[in-house]
């Protein structure tokens, strides 16, 4: 089992990170386990990258530079943000300093492009093994209420009525599922889950959420041979499998773009990307005030038969994209630090899930997300888990 560290930097604005604490901290976890990587972003600082690097080579340690594709990146260029079913862009008000969960449009050219001048002026002279491609998706329920209903700029207006989509039925069907104050428990009309997607049961519907699924594909596609042609290895930051698909990631088509894909695994997370916070956010996103019956039936749905995801269910998850799907490079995301109101993991949360991860037989864990505010007590914990596993 890899293990890989992942390290918030700070923001592209300010650094919020000194070289000696951190290299104290990764030595704690180097010394007395293995550590394969070190994910660290995005804090704009080359020679502080490159003395890092120095350090991670006594080890052997691979260094990741972290880097949010579709948001964060307006701190450089000025970006297409994603445009709601109403015709309206609508900015996210932001989560914390330095990171504000705005998206752009994955299929604007010029976004595109802008995601690959960024690295080439700013990045590409960094010493570093590899990028680990965060946010490389549409928003979330958490976003807004709206926000997994885009993008509709002119751009992927155009290509959806080349994919045979009518724009404007398309609209009015997604006006009603928002307008429909009745007690509907399955407000999308989602019809079957399998493989990590969903079908629904309205055809427009459908067909929409097929294309946010190729719109990523295909742009990640093209920047993972951007990333690639500059001898980089590739990580991608994904959605827990099952919310995934809400925001167009195919978890199995996107691991094969990759070295490593880290599924966010982030059961006692309260904030973007967290399990159960996205799944309220899901249930509550709609005029039904059922919001308790529809994350009920989506639980149906996915066949999870408790109230939360457990972690069996998350166990039997990462087996199927094993065993079924042949995936060889699963490196799941826990979240090992401890913020207030936000990540409340402990070491009962933590064990439970490491043992999950070493029962599925998955090929790493990430300590996420920010290795300085990990308590000592859960370093020490996975050390013990990893020194048991090894024997
Ligand atoms: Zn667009």
């Amino acid at each position: 089992m890899k293990t890989y560290l992942q390290v918030f930097s700070g923001g592209f604005k300010n650094q919020i990170i000194d070289l000696e604490e951190l290299m104290e901290k990764i030595k704690f976890v180097a010394e007395k386990s293995e550590v394969s990587g070190v994910i660290i972003g995005w804090a704009v600082n080359r020679e502080f990258y490159a003395e890092l690097k120095k350090g991670l080579d006594e080890y052997n340690i691979e260094l990741y530079f972290w880097l949010p594709v579709f948001s964060e990146l307006d701190y450089f260029e000025e970006f297409q943000d994603v445009i709601n079913y109403k015709n309206e862009s609508k900015k996210s008000t932001g989560f914390q300093e330095d990171e504000n969960f705005n998206f752009y449009c994955p299929n604007n050219r010029n976004n595109i492009e802008n995601i690959k001048s960024i690295f080439l002026k700013h990045f590409s002279d960094y010493d570093i093994d590899g990028v680990f491609l965060d946010k490389i998706r549409y928003p979330s329920f958490s976003n807004n209420l709206e926000s997994v209903f885009t993008c509709f700029c002119d751009t992927c207006k155009e290509k959806m009525e080349k994919r045979g989509i009518n724009v404007s039925e398309l609209q009015k069907k997604i006006n009603d599922i928002f307008t429909d104050g009745g007690n509907n428990k399955n407000p999308l009309g989602i019809s079957e889950y399998k493989d990590f997607k969903f079908d629904f049961s309205d055809p427009l519907i459908d067909k929409f959420f097929k294309f946010k699924e190729e719109s990523i594909n295909n742009t990640l596609e093209e920047l993972t041979d951007f990333f690639r042609s500059h001898n980089l290895k590739i990580g991608l930051d994904l959605f827990a499998p099952h919310i995934s698909y809400f925001t167009g990631q195919n978890i199995i088509k996107l691991s094969s773009m990759a070295d490593f894909i880290k599924p966010m695994y982030y059961r006692a997370t309260y904030a973007p990307a967290g399990v159960p916070f996205e799944i309220e956010s899901y249930s509550e996103s709609f005029p039904s005030k059922n919001s308790g019956e529809i994350k009920k039936e989506f639980f149906e749905f996915i066949k999870e038969t408790g109230d939360e995801i457990s972690d069996k269910y998350m166990e039997s998850e990462l087996c199927e994209l094993k065993n079924k799907f042949s995936i060889n490079n699963i490196c799941s995301g826990l979240e090992f630090n401890k913020i207030k109101d936000i990540a409340l993991s402990n070491t009962d949360y933590l064990e439970r899930s490491i043992n999950s991860f070493y029962n599925s037989k998955i090929d790493g864990i990430v300590l996420s997300w920010d290795l300085m505010r990990m308590p000592l007590e859960h370093l020490e914990l996975y050390i013990k888990l990893w020194n048991k596993n090894k024997l």
